[in-house]
């Protein structure tokens, strides 16, 4: 069975779809940890951001970050975004996503 990611890439699972382009989907996260969550994701089904296929889909995830982060007026005050590889990393889907986070002070180390 397909990833739940990938579901909801195939317009099988219902999401919030903020932005979408041929080859990524941007959705809001169903359990916001920040005023703004938006999990960013390659269409392509990769696991995480050090898998040989990641670097491939880099550029047009960064063009959708920076596109969000204007449209959600996080440019000037600032935001975050992060991605979690593996188990250790909280990672707890399996298909390459960024998380954006802005509309908070976010503090460090994140923990
Ligand atoms: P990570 O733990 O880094 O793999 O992040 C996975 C994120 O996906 C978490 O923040 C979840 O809240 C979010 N998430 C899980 N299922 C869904 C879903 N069906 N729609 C939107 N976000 C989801
Ligand atoms: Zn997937």
């Amino acid at each position: 069975m397909a990833c739940i990611f990938c579901r909801i890439v195939a317009k099988e699972i219902p999401a919030q779809i903020l932005y979408e382009d041929d080859s990524v989907l941007a959705i809001a996260d169903i359990n916001p940890v920040a005023p703004v969550h938006i999990l960013v994701l390659p269409k392509q089904h990769i696991e995480r951001i050090d898998s040989p296929q990641a670097p491939g889909c880099a550029s047009a995830l960064f063009k959708a970050i920076a596109h969000l982060a204007a449209m959600y007026n996080l440019t000037a005050p600032g935001f975050r975004v992060v991605s979690n590889a593996g188990q250790a990393g909280g990672q707890s889907v399996d298909h390459l996503h960024l998380h954006l986070l802005g509309g908070r002070q976010c503090s460090w180390p994140p923990g």
